[in-house]
C-alpha cells in the first residue's frame, strides 16, 4: 500500500465526508483531517438496504452495528393506500455520529468545529475554523467540500429544479412500533415517522412559488391544519404534543455543474441534492462518494490525467443526478389526483421526458474509449456503451465486455462467435452469460446465418 504524505481536508463529515475519508484510508492517505459540526436540527430519515450495501462497500462497521432494523411504511399515493414496503428509519444525529466513531477507529483526525471561511488558491487552502470557541487555521493541499446542501455554491454554475421546502415538526407521544407514512395531498406531501421512545417527525413539503405560505409565526398552525386532514397522519397525532422548534429544510434538486477543479472537490449533496421524495438522499450521496477517492488519488498523484479524472467525476455526478432526478420524476406522475395544480405539475415533467431506463437498441451499442477506477486511479478503457449505459461497462460479472463485443461484430454466426469467445480464454459458463447478455441487448443467434 502506497503511504502518502499530503494533507486532505474534508470539510462536513455526514455520510459523504465520512465515506470518502475512509476511501482515501484505504488509498494509503495519511494525512486526512475531517472538519465537521453536529447538525443544528434533529431528523429522522429513512434508507433502504442499498444503503446498508453502500455502508459495508465504504467500511463502515460501528454505523452498521448500530442501524435500526427495517420497519413498516404506509403510502396513501393517488388515493390508493398499502403498507407493503419497509424502511430504516435512522436518528441522523445519531447516525451521524455513529460515522464519526468509524473514523476515530480507523485512526483519521476529526476536528469538531465550525468551518467560518476558505480561501483557495492554485497552491493550497487555507481553512479557518472555530472548533468550540477556540480559532484554528487550517492549511491543505487538497480540498473535499463535503458540507451537504450548506456548502457554499452560489458562484458556481448550478441547475435547480422547481424551488421546495419541507416543514418539520417535532411531536412526543406516548411509546409505540418505528413506523413511517407518506401521503400525497394537493399542493404536497407528508413525510411522517415515529420511534419506540414515541418521537414524531412530521414533515411536509410544498412548492416554494406557488404555497401561499403564512409568515413564520403561523407556520406551525398551517402545517397543523393540514396535517389534521391526512388520514397518514392521523396515528402520529394522536395522544401526542408538538414539542421544539418548527425546523424549514430546502429540498429543491441541485446539481452543482462545476463539481471538481484540480485541488478541489465536492461530493454528496454538495455536488448533487436530490428530492427527498425518491428516499435516495442518502444512497445517491454514497455512490458519488465511493468513487471520489480515486478521483482524488488520481488528481494528485497522476496529475497527467487531472482533465480525464475531472471529466469522469462530473460525468458522473450528472448521470447519477438525471437518474434520481427522473425516478422523483415517475413517483410524481403516479400521482394522479391534481395533475393541474401547480406543486404536481411542475414535477411530473421535469428534468425531462426521457425514462429512466432507456430502451435497449442493438444498432447504438458501440465500443469505446471511457474513464473508469481501476486499482485505485481513473483510467481511459475501452468499454461498451448502450443507449441505457452511455457511460459505458468495463467489467460485467468480472468479464471485459468490449473483447466480447468485437468478437460478436466479427463473427459470422453463432459458431464462429463461440469459437472467438474460445480464443479470450472464456469458459463454457462465461460464454453462456455472455450470450444471455447479448441476446438481452437485442442479438439474434443463428448458427447458419450472418448476424450482422
Ligand atoms: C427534507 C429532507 C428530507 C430527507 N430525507 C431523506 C431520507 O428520508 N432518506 C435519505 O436517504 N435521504 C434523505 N434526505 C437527503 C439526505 O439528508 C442527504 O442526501 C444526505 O445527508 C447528504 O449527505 P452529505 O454527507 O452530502 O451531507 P450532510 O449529511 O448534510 O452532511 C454535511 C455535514 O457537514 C456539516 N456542516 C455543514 N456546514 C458546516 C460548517 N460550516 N462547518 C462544519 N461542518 C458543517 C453538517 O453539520 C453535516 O454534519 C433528505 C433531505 C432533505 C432536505
Amino acid at each position: 500500500m502506497l503511504s502518502h504524505q499530503r494533507e486532505i481536508l474534508i470539510l462536513g463529515g455526514g455520510p459523504s465526508g465520512a465515506a470518502v475519508a475512509l476511501g482515501l484510508k484505504k488509498l494509503g492517505y495519511q494525512q486526512i483531517t475531517v472538519v465537521t459540526e453536529a447538525r443544528p436540527f434533529k431528523a429522522m430519515e429513512g434508507i433502504s438496504e442499498r444503503v446498508v450495501d453502500g455502508l459495508k462497500g465504504a467500511g463502515f462497521k460501528h454505523a452498521l452495528e448500530n442501524l435500526p432494523a427495517p420497519s413498516a411504511r404506509f403510502v396513501t399515493w393517488s388515493g390508493e393506500s398499502n403498507q407493503a414496503n419497509t424502511e430504516r428509519l435512522i436518528d441522523r444525529v445519531a447516525f451521524d455520529n455513529a460515522l464519526m466513531v468509524d473514523l476515530a477507529m480507523q485512526g483519521i483526525h476529526v476536528i469538531q468545529g465550525r468551518v467560518e471561511s476558505v480561501h483557495s488558491a492554485d497552491f493550497g487552502h487555507e481553512v479557518s475554523v472555530d472548533s468550540c470557541g477556540q480559532s484554528l487555521l487550517l492549511n491543505a493541499e487538497f480540498l473535499v467540500e463535503a458540507r451537504g446542501r450548506a456548502a457554499p455554491s452560489a458562484k458556481l454554475k448550478r441547475l435547480r429544479g422547481a424551488e421546495t421546502i419541507s416543514l418539520l415538526q417535532y411531536w412526543q407521544g406516548a411509546e409505540q412500533e418505528r413506523c413511517s407514512a407518506v401521503q400525497s395531498f394537493e399542493n404536497g406531501w407528508a413525510w411522517l415517522a415515529a420511534d419506540e421512545k414515541g418521537r414524531r417527525y412530521l414533515q411536509l413539503t410544498f412548492d416554494v412559488g406557488s404555497t401561499n405560505l403564512p409568515e413564520k409565526s403561523k407556520l406551525v398552525e398551517f402545517c397543523n391544519e393540514k396535517l389534521k386532514s391526512l388520514s397518514q397522519a392521523q396515528p402520529f397525532l394522536d395522544n401526542a404534543e408538538p414539542t421544539g422548534e418548527l425546523h424549514a429544510r430546502t429540498s429543491t434538486p441541485i446539481l452543482c455543474e462545476e463539481a471538481v477543479g484540480d485541488n478541489w472537490i465536492r461530493v454528496g449533496d454538495a455536488a448533487m441534492s436530490v428530492d427527498p421524495l425518491s428516499g435516495n438522499g442518502i444512497f445517491q450521496t454514497l455512490s458519488s462518494s465511493l468513487q471520489a477517492p480515486a478521483v482524488i488519488n488520481t488528481l494528485l498523484a497522476k496529475p497527467e490525467r487531472s482533465r480525464l479524472a475531472q471529466q469522469f467525476h462530473q460525468l458522473r455526478i450528472t448521470e447519477l443526478f438525471y437518474r434520481f432526478a427522473r425516478i422523483g420524476r415517475d413517483f410524481y406522475k403516479m400521482e394522479q389526483q391534481w395533475p393541474e395544480q401547480p406543486f404536481w405539475k411542475q414535477r411530473s415533467d421535469w428534468p425531462d421526458n426521457k425514462p429512466i431506463h432507456q430502451q435497449v437498441d442493438l444498432a447504438s451499442m458501440e465500443v469505446c474509449q471511457r474513464p473508469v477506477v481501476n486499482a485505485g486511479f481513473i483510467e481511459l478503457v475501452e468499454v461498451v456503451t448502450t443507449s441505457d449505459q452511455p457511460l459505458g461497462i468495463w467489467h460485467l460479472s468480472g468479464i471485459a465486455l468490449a473483447p466480447v463485443v468485437k468478437a460478436y461484430r466479427a463473427s459470422s454466426g453463432l459458431n464462429d462467435l463461440k469459437l472467438r469467445l474460445d480464443g479470450l480464454g472464456m469458459s463454457s459458463e462465461q460464454q453462456q452469460f455472455v450470450l444471455g447478455w447479448l441476446r438481452q441487448q437485442g442479438a439474434s443467434f443463428d448458427s447458419s446465418a450472418d448476424h450482422h
